[in-house]
């Protein structure tokens, strides 16, 4: 099977890895060009100089990008993807997208008789590098049995969300939650440190207790604590993520005064730590508010 993976970055690149084997024929295609050199050298997998060069013969096409804006880009832009979509090829979109321009991407494309999947992914970096990353996708039933062993090559939980724009949908709230988490998880350990509360006795209490999550259960003990912060995915993203769900709920009607604060602290955060800090270090803008560090 001829695949094209456009978009090499943190969490691309291993996905990519593992597509880079037998049944598939794989071609990459990254902006920064010396990084799909890096990947060749050590994958079975080809370069192609400019996204239509990419996706002129394949069947199965993955964008993993920073945001729809970007897919929109490389869809439309100079040498971009559209005029050489074969027609029968599908489009996979990891990024985690947006889903008006979802649907809007998968109804210019069903008109020229390729198929759009919106298939975001979650699991971060380790799971992308082991091949277990969640996965959930909206579309038809029909394209996603076509695709379906490229998804299960870095897929391990594959769930179909709804129709089109519905894996996006449910990756901006999830990425939401995971925000609230992280600023909720900080605030109150920042108390406890005040109240003069060991944070790994506070933790071992939490994380028996209700107040746990995947936050206080793994980032905070492996990210903070150890004061390591380790890059793995950028604030910049969760951003935009919570920006996404907030968008969706105003669409929808639905008020959500919790996402709308978490998604200012967040923009608050990014302008604080810059691009490329990770997301984890949101917890650094609350305890500079309040002079303490947890660790
Ligand atoms: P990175 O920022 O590490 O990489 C982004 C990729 O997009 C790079 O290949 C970059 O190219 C490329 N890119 C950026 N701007 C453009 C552009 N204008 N035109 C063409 N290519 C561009 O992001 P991640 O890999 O971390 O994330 C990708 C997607 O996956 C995002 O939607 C993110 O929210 C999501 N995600 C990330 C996770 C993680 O743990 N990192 C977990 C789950 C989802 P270049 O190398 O030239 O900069």
């Amino acid at each position: 099977m001829k695949v094209a993976f456009l978009g090499l970055g943190d969490i691309g690149a291993p996905m990519a890895s593992h597509i880079a084997r037998d049944p598939f024929d794989l071609v990459v295609w990254n902006r920064t060009a010396s990084k799909a050199e890096d990947f060749v050298r050590e994958h079975k997998a080809r370069v192609a100089g400019t996204p239509a060069e990419a996706v002129k013969d394949a069947q199965v096409v993955i964008t993993c990008l920073p945001s729809s804006v970007e897919v929109e880009a490389v869809l439309h832009g100079e040498n971009g993807m559209l005029e050489s979509l074969r027609r029968g090829a599908v489009l996979i979109d990891c990024t985690s997208g947006d889903p008006p321009t979802s649907r809007s991407i998968a109804a210019e494309l069903g008109g020229r008789g390729v198929e759009f999947i919106d298939a975001p992914v979650s699991g971060g970096t380790t799971a992308a590098r082991a091949g277990t990353l969640t996965v959930m996708w909206g579309g038809e039933e029909s394209v996603f049995e076509r695709v379906r062993p490229v998804m299960e090559a870095f897929g391990k939980k594959i769930v179909h969300a709804g129709p089109v724009g519905s894996g996006d949908a449910l990756k901006a709230v999830n990425n939401a939650l995971l925000a609230v988490h992280i600023l909720s998880a900080a605030e109150g350990l920042a108390v406890l440190v005040k109240a003069g509360v060991d944070p790994k006795v506070a933790l071992e209490v939490i994380n028996a207790s209700s107040g746990r999550s995947n936050t206080s259960e793994n980032l905070i003990p492996q990210r903070v604590l150890t004061r390591a912060f380790p890059r793995t995915f950028r604030l910049a993203l969760l951003e935009k993520d919570i920006g996404i769900a907030a968008v969706l709920a105003e669409d929808l009607d639905v008020r959500t005064p919790l996402i709308s604060l978490t998604a200012e602290r967040f923009h608050k955060a990014r302008e604080m730590l810059g691009e490329k800090a990770d997301h984890v270090e949101a917890v650094k803008m609350v305890e500079q508010e309040n002079g303490v560090e947890i660790k």
